[in-house]
């Protein structure tokens, strides 16, 4: 693929902003046009630094700060002739004329730019709630390293104090696991009914407790209304159900909103969502015009919906083709996006790709949970993954899984993030290939045993029902050992051991509609597959067993005792 202007005729390429998009389509650009003069304008100090892994530098995993400058001023100059201006704002955009305008916030001066071609990856803003207090020096949002730095100062000063986290998202999430790390107290906020509301709430109770486990206090369905102040700080956090918190320090992660103006005030298109209209080579609809980023929208590789999709893998793509795009006139086209994203609360992990049951269209979709081992149960160090499918009951295609588990979450959502890009049904994940020995998977894998469960369901040998389904008027049966009975139940259930139903099933109505019920859901199939071949009626298997249901805010018992359900979702 060749260059679209000649070493005698060099293209100039401008680049608005920094870092993930803008920096991949300069490198992109001039590997491929040695010719064009590529220059590249970030209004920060920084270009090129690692938002991502800015939670660990404050708390202290990252300990090298230069390690967080992915690639240095020197790196864009010798190694790829881009002239990168730190520090310059571009501040306009003239189509007509074809220049863009820059602040050079070092000299104070304003001068134009000539381009002919643009990209625009400006990426996002934090949304600050206009709150009075909300200015005040312990309040913080984090986008870039100067936020880093002046979060890592005041934990520094105040690293015995109370932290609050506005926002259980996955950089909320991070953050205060981070600040725990560095001995704060933290109370972390979130208005919806639970933590990681991306996720579906029964997969999310898994991560709040486990924040709860490290003395992480939750505060569920409430939002922030507003700050007590003194002396210039915040002193308490007051949220919507009138509680106040103590804080020596606050950090807004409320999520962010696109930095359009810049494209807006040119008169470019945007979106349902807000985010700049891009086609499938990033052009937007000025053709000489590329965005890339958090400001954009992408289409989602499962609803086909335009959205924004603020993560840095689609960043990174989308920037490296409107980079070759810009200067060859062709690339690829940009893939739809999934949404695949995964995040670290202690010792879990969770993480989710394409749709999730909030999002997918309850008539023609279904889901299958599994709570197996991540490697094989006999090797040491096995570990429990919750594994949910959902797929598609028309033509049986996957449309989104999430995991949550202490370990092999990251590979599972990776395979799966895979087959959905590849448009794979339920039926060909049964068939996936995978690597497999015992410190590393099972022959069966979590992947293979939810795509059972969804083929055994699709293909009428076993009818699932939701684990929070309403047990009222139903014989249930808990076909798990005695002492797990004891352990953990569901009021109204009957206990009888799978390895005693044959010679117990007397004790249950073969007419009554009978729901069978175990740990995970491996041995209620095997107990539901008996009953129907003994003339049960009708048999439902609940999915996911007892380890999704008491994540479902349906009521446990503990002993004889009916304890309050740990998910108030
Ligand atoms: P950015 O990388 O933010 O770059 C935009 C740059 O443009 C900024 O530096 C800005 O100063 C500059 N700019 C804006 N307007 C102008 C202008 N007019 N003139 C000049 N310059 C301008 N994503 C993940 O997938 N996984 C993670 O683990 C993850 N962790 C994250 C942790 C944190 C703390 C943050 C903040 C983000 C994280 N993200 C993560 C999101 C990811 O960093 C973003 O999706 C990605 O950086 C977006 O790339 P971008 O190029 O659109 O914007």
């Amino acid at each position: 693929m060749n260059a679209s202007a000649s070493s005698k005729n060099p293209l100039t390429l401008v680049i608005v902003g920094g870092v993930a998009g803008g920096a991949s389509a300069a490198t992109r650009a001039r590997r491929m046009d040695e010719h064009a003069r590529i220059i590249l304008y970030e209004k920060d100090e920084h270009a090129s630094f690692a938002n991502c892994g800015l939670p660990y530098y404050i708390g202290g995993e990252i300990t090298d700060r230069s390690k967080l400058i992915v690639a240095k001023p020197e790196l864009f100059r010798d190694r790829f002739n881009i002239e990168l201006h730190t520090r310059h704002e571009v501040t306009a955009i003239n189509r007509r004329e074809k220049t863009v305008t820059v602040l050079d916030r070092n000299k104070g001066i304003t001068f134009t730019q000539k381009y002919d071609k643009l990209i625009l990856s400006p990426g996002a803003s934090p949304v600050v709630p206009s709150l009075r207090g909300v200015e005040s020096s312990n309040v913080f949002s984090l986008r870039n390293l100067a936020d880093t730095d002046r979060i890592f100062a005041a934990v520094n000063a105040r690293s015995d104090g109370h932290a609050v986290v506005i926002g259980a998202g996955f950089i909320g999430l991070e953050m205060v696991e981070m600040l725990h790390r560095r001995g704060m107290k933290v109370t972390l906020v979130e208005l919806q009914k639970q933590v990681l509301p991306p996720l579906d709430p029964e997969m999310a109770s898994r991560v709040e407790q486990e924040l709860i486990r490290n003395g992480v206090k939750v505060h569920l369905g409430a939002g922030l209304a507003g700050f007590e102040t003194s002396g210039g700080n915040v002193s308490k956090v007051i949220l919507s159900d009138e509680t106040k918190l103590d804080a020596d320090l606050v950090i807004l992660g409320i999520g962010v909103k696109p930095n359009v103006k810049l494209a807006q005030e040119a008169g470019l298109a945007l979106g349902r969502t807000g985010g700049i209209v891009v086609n499938e080579y990033l052009q937007t609809s000025d053709p000489d015009i590329y965005a890339a980023g958090d400001a954009v929208e992408y289409r989602h590789g499962v609803s086909g919906l335009q959205q924004r999709i603020p993560l840095a893998g689609p960043a990174n793509r989308a920037g490296r083709l409107a980079g070759q795009h810009a200067v060859c006139g062709q690339s690829r086209p940009m893939a739809p996006v999934l949404g695949t994203a995964i995040v670290r609360v202690f010792e879990t992990t969770a993480a989710l790709t394409g749709l999730t049951q909030k999002t997918a269209d309850p008539a023609h979709s279904r889901a299958i949970w599994v709570t197996t081992n991540h490697h094989a149960g006999y090797y040491p160090g096995a570990k429990p993954l919750n594994l949910k499918l959902i797929y598609d009951t028309r033509d049986s295609r996957v449309l989104g899984a999430q995991a949550v588990g202490a370990q092999g979450v990251d590979k599972r959502m990776d395979v799966i993030a895979t087959a959905i890009q590849l448009k794979a049904t339920v039926y060909d994940l049964t068939e996936l290939d995978l690597a497999y020995a015992p410190p590393f998977g099972s022959a069966k894998d979590p992947i293979h045993m939810a795509a059972f469960a969804a083929c055994n369901d699709l293909d009428g040998l076993m009818t699932t029902v939701r684990p929070d389904v309403d047990f009222e008027n139903m014989q249930v049966v808990d076909v798990r050992t005695a002492k797990e009975f004891a352990e953990l139940s569901f009021p109204g259930t009957i206990n009888i051991p799978v390895d005693e139903l044959r010679q117990r099933i007397g004790e249950l109505d073969p007419k009554k509609e009978t729901i069978v019920t175990c740990a995970s859901g491996v041995r209620s199939y095997v107990a539901a597959r008996i009953l129907e071949q003994h003339g049960f009626s009708t048999v439902l298997e609940l999915t996911g067993g007892a380890s999704v249901r008491s994540h479902t805010g349906q009521p446990v018992k503990r002993g004889k005792e009916e304890v309050p359900p740990p998910c108030r979702a």
